[in-house]
């Protein structure tokens, strides 16, 4: 049964989450973005507050929440400041190899301790010199006995510099692309493990981003989230699952731009009325409204997929690709109607720009979506129509002529008669061209 209503307990997780948001994110993301830091105790108190790791299993201490509770929180935050929605949401998109993987060994011990205690858990599959091409890993894990021994480095981490744990890609053999990556668990604290200076950005300045290097950092067997082979798809698994979440903080973003925007045109005067009385500001912000509320169907639908279907993928590829990029014109579209104002610092929509310009770019870029939809179109998506060829366009006679009807295939001419002409009398094709229409084709 199809049904669009959030039930009585999401709902409530809403209103929860927003008032996290209004009380411990909006207020200071203006500060944190200023001083370029990451606001740990905001994170803390996400954690205690209960908005953060919601998808850990209950078997394991966690709250078990599906993706879409997990999209109805990210909204609410990334209202507040997309900054800080990315440094929360990264602890899941961190988890997120460990609860698809089959090690229970490192799920009870890692998921067990992240319900209870306040850590701080990364994902690293990218690296100074790759991160669209996930097949191209260049970190090595060298098998020592059931151990792994790590060396190489990893770059643009989010939560990185302050992480208690990292889920690490790496290979055991680059020259094998996919078939060579692995996956572990690795606890900041091993041997040979150290992080780089925080990396400084244009947007999302309340996240840190750093590198991360290992230098022969022994992982033992019971740290190993997928052996030599499985990891890339660990990796994809895993991105199937976050994307849709980048669209709810795009939603999110979106939907604070396009709140203020309205506020300001109610207000702001020209040619001696409100600008909101302009027609063509209306049908602006007509279309923000209707690019949101598109986008957090998608994102919503493609979190509900993750919940309760076999593979997401290419729903959350559709969430991420168009909630980002709709959110991106509608936050150009507030600025629009800010005038001269929208483009300071004194407004709240600069800093919604920069941040929400990193939706394109992390957890698979816009291009890597479109690659991903157009190898499912082309090659995987099964169509509902017959051929063309097999289709009665222009023909003049109905299907149940007792004559014999022959079709150009190149130029689609159909031709009545025992037998094709020698030659299409429109496109001028030999009679090869030709090919004799059956109708039973078509019937079924
Ligand atoms: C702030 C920030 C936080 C991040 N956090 C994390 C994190 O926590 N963990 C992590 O692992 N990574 C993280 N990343 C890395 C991010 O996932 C990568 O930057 C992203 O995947 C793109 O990789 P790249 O930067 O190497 O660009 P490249 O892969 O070099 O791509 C450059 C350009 O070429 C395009 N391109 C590449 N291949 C193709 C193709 N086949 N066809 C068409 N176009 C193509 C890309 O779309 C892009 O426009 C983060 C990045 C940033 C900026």
């Amino acid at each position: 049964m199809l049904n669009f209503q959030l039930s009585k307990e999401q709902l409530a997780i809403q209103q929860h989450a927003r008032q996290f948001a209004l009380t411990h994110v909006l207020p200071v993301a203006w500060h944190h973005d200023n001083t370029d830091q990451i606001p740990v105790s905001v994170l803390e108190k996400a954690f205690r507050d209960g908005v953060m790791n919601t998808d850990i299993p209950k078997t394991f201490g966690g709250k078990g929440y599906g993706l879409v509770e997990a999209a109805i929180i990210t909204e609410e935050i990334s209202a507040a400041c997309p900054g800080i929605a990315t440094s929360i949401f990264d602890n899941s998109l961190g988890m997120e190899p460990i609860i698809l993987c089959d090690n229970s060994v490192a799920q009870k011990k890692y998921l067990t301790d992240i319900a209870k205690n306040f850590k701080i858990i990364c994902f690293a599959t990218s690296e100074a010199t790759m991160g669209s091409d996930v097949s191209g890993i260049r970190c090595r894990a060298k098998p020592d006995g059931d151990d792994y021994i790590l060396n190489g480095t990893k770059f643009w981490i989010t939560n990185g510099g302050i992480a208690d744990y990292m889920t690490v890609f790496a290979t055991a053999d680059p020259d094998k692309k996919h078939d060579g990556i692995c996956a572990f668990v690795v606890e900041k604290g091993w041997k040979g493990v150290s992080t780089g200076d925080p990396v400084p950005k244009m947007g999302q300045r309340c996240s840190n981003t750093a590198a991360l290097s290992f230098k022969d950092v022994r992982v033992p067997k019971e740290n190993v989230l997928a052996p030599p082979g499985k990891g890339f798809i660990l990796a994809m698994k895993t991105f199937s699952r976050t994307r849709p979440i980048i669209g709810a903080f795009a939603v999110g973003a979106a939907r604070s731009a396009m709140e203020f925007a309205i506020e300001y045109v109610k207000k702001r005067r020209a040619f001696d009325t409100p600008i909101v009385n302009f027609q063509s500001l209306q049908f602006k912000i007509a279309e923000m409204y209707q690019k949101i509320e598109i986008a957090r169907l998608l994102v919503l639908k493609a979190a509900w997929e993750a919940d309760h279907m076999p593979d997401p993928t290419v729903s959350a590829s559709i969430a991420k690709m168009y909630a980002t990029e709709a959110a991106w014109e509608v936050v150009d579209d507030a600025l629009q109607l800010f005038g001269g104002y929208g483009y300071t610092k004194m407004f709240p929509i600069e800093k919604l720009m920069r941040d929400i310009r990193l939706y394109r770019i992390y957890e698979g870029t816009s291009e890597v979506q479109r690659m991903i939809l157009s190898g499912h179109a082309l090659h995987a998506y099964k169509p509902v129509m017959p051929p063309m060829a097999d289709i009665p366009v222009s023909r003049q006679e109905p299907l149940d002529t007792d004559r014999t009807v022959w079709r150009c295939n190149m130029c689609g001419h159909v031709h009545y008669g025992d037998a094709a002409p020698d030659e299409c009398p429109v496109c001028l094709f030999p009679k090869t061209i030709f090919k004799k229409y059956s109708p039973a084709e078509t019937s079924g």
